[in-house]
């Protein structure tokens, strides 16, 4: 006998016609001969409506009150769901998250779950009951047993967590969609279904706008091995995998907040190539990388800072073997580009660093923690490593380094992430795996968030510590930034080299985010804060994409035939996000997903 964890989002449970079908299907699934646990969320857009109602009070209600009112959505529907079950003759218990035991934190309405309580249900299952299971909510362990809630989506994050308390066989997370598609079917109809996905690849996806899972549910499904399908609420199909690494044993104790890091990795076998004062205009990030793709040539980092005036730099990092072919490259193209630029105070220049390293900290625990990435360039700033690149995904924080820090890095950040184990040296990108391997796509998915801002600091100085006092400052404030870009220009001002730090936030966190920074930016002196909340940020993720030349190119290139500026580029080794103007976001992802020949011949129905 199997146990099962089945999930039932919004719209699955949006009217007693669906209450009564997701009955149904759990009791088909009992006499199959399982246990059942089943997580549901709020009817319909019930919460929504709750939070509408909310700001009609006040614009800024209290976060402790936000978890009072949301968390009723979800009681009402395991109190329908269960009353469906019973109806049809099968024993079920409805429980909210303080009755099983789901202790979190105490941050209100972004609660992470510290550890679940399992007996309760186990008795409940023992007896032949059905478990309805509230989600998005949980209890603090504090006398006071405060109401929290987990971040909006959260139901995903319950049901993943329960089934790893519960060490179920399999979670399955239904929802309005066949499963996890190449791009949202509401902004894209020809999306195509995937039949599977890996837990990495899913989680960038997730964090990058992919609202189909919560980020933080594919984070537990890696941690703890969770075998994870998302499948539709209407039909048999068999919907997605996400493919999560073996189960490994792990304390089930701070479930959402054990060791965020569990790898530091180092490459030294890097080189820089920077290209400086481009013009800013749709194009020229496809035109420099189409042609460093059709020299096979594999790029790893890439960013592209902010423009000032009317240029832009871009930076890319390549295997030491390639750099003379990059540069070749680079040079070659630098006087085309400037000579369509015609009000170009400055000249374009390519600038080389041959002893490049890199250095990431990586491991699924990193998501909604601002404070480990701060931590990372914390630490390399004491050790007096200055940071060149910083890449950011949500399973890696690489920075690019001298060469001759690298030692020096590795040690400090074993030390800071308490990181026994020796650091992992990377296959240099670029090397081909042998053809026996089975290569991963190079793009699985793309996807768009409409829900960014871009900050930047404009002339920071530029010495060890500078970002760590930045991220340090935000991540103490509990604010995530997203995309971080340092630009490769340096400016003499006073006798000091200053640079620029550009990076994306949620949107509602850019007026804090401001408020934060102020200070911050006045004691540097000449520096300047600039704010531009109208921007989207378009994604391409895949894990085989570090083994393909020319999936950057082919990115940017989609995007100069719509003529769409990119603001800022910045990779991983599994994604590459360019932001873009919030008004040509939809068709930025359209242009990128047929662009990857992605679409199916199917249109995908979505329910309204
Ligand atoms: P639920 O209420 O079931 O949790 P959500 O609305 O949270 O459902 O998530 C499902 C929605 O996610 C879909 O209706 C779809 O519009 C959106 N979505 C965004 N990106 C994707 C994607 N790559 N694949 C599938 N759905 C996606
Ligand atoms: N009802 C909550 C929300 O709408 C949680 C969820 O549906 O996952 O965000
Ligand atoms: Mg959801």
């Amino acid at each position: 006998m199997a146990l099962i964890v089945q999930k039932y989002g919004g719209t699955s449970v949006g009217s007693v016609e669906r209450i009564q079908a997701v009955a149904q299907r759990v009791i088909q699934t009992v006499k199959a001969g399982n246990s059942l646990v089943v997580v549901v969320s709020a009817m319909g857009k019930t919460t929504d409506g709750l939070v509408k109602l909310a700001k009609e009070i006040t614009p800024t209600p209290s976060r402790r009150e936000m978890d009072m009112l949301l968390s009723t959505g979800e009681q009402v529907s395991i109190a329908l769901v269960s009353m469906a079950l019973q109806e049809l003759g099968q024993p079920a218990i409805s429980m909210t998250g303080a009755q099983v035991g789901i202790v979190t934190e105490a941050e209100h309405t972004r609660a992470r779950i510290l550890r679940i309580e399992t007996e309760r249900m186990e008795r409940q299952l023992r007896e032949g009951k059905v478990v309805v299971v509230a989600g998005f909510q949980g209890i603090t362990a504090s006398e006071d047993l405060e109401i929290t809630t987990l971040g909006r989506g959260g139901s995903d994050t319950s049901a993943v967590a329960l089934a790893a308390a519960l060490r179920a066989d399999l979670c399955e997370i239904y929802t309005d969609v066949p499963g996890i598609l190449t791009a949202d079917p509401r902004l894209v109809p020809s999306a195509e279904l995937m039949s599977e996905i890996t837990c990495d690849e899913m989680l960038e996806l997730a964090s990058l706008g992919a609202k189909v899972l919560h980020p933080r549910a594919v984070e537990i499904a890696r941690n703890y091995g969770v075998p994870l399908v998302v499948r539709s609420s209407w039909t048999d199909d068999p919907g997605t995998k996400v493919i999560s690494p073996a189960r490994v044993p792990r304390p089930l104790q701070g479930l959402e907040i054990v060791h965020p890091v569990d790898a530091v990795e180092f490459d030294t076998d890097q080189a820089k190539v920077s290209l400086l004062r481009v013009p800013d205009r749709p194009g020229v990030a496809a035109r420099l990388f189409g042609e460093i793709g059709r020299q096979n040539l594999n790029v790893d980092l890439i960013i592209q800072s902010i423009h000032e005036g009317n240029s832009n730099d871009i930076a890319f990092t390549v295997t030491r073997d390639s750099l003379n072919q990059a540069e070749a490259v680079a040079s070659a193209i630098a006087p085309a580009l400037r000579s369509h630029f015609d009000a170009a105070p400055e000249e374009a220049e390519v600038m080389v660093k041959r002893e490049i390293a890199k250095v990431s900290i990586g491991g699924a625990g990193m998501i909604g923690r601002p404070g480990v990435a701060a931590q990372m360039f914390q630490s390399l700033a004491q050790a007096g490593v200055n940071i060149q690149m910083i890449s950011t995904s949500e399973v890696k924080v690489s920075c690019a380094i001298d060469a001759e820090d690298c030692d020096r890095a590795i040690a400090a950040l074993c030390e800071t992430f308490d990181l026994s184990s020796s650091p992992v040296q990377m296959n240099p990108a670029g090397v081909p795996l042998s053809p026996a391997d089975e290569l991963p796509p190079p793009v699985r998915g793309v996807a768009l968030d409409k829900n960014q801002a871009r900050l930047a600091i404009r002339y920071i100085p530029d010495r060890p510590g500078m970002a760590a006092k930045v991220f340090g400052l935000l991540a103490k404030n509990n604010i995530s930034v997203d995309t971080i870009i340092q630009s490769q220009r340096c400016r003499i001002m006073n006798g000091v080299a200053m640079r620029d730090i550009a990076f994306t936030v949620a949107r509602p966190d850019a007026e804090d985010a401001r408020k934060v920074l102020e200070p911050l930016v006045r004691e540097f002196g000449s520096s300047e804060l600039v704010v531009d909340t109208a921007v989207a940020k378009v994604s391409v993720v895949g894990a085989g994409m570090i083994h393909s030349p020319g999936v950057a190119a082919r990115m940017f290139e989609a995007l100069a035939k719509e003529k769409i500026n990119i603001q800022m580029i910045a990779s991983s080794e599994i994604k590459v996000s360019c932001v873009v103007g919030e008004e040509s976001g939809v068709r930025a992802l359209q242009a990128v997903h047929a662009a990857f020949g992605l679409s199916g011949s199917k249109k995908i129905e979505v329910p309204v």
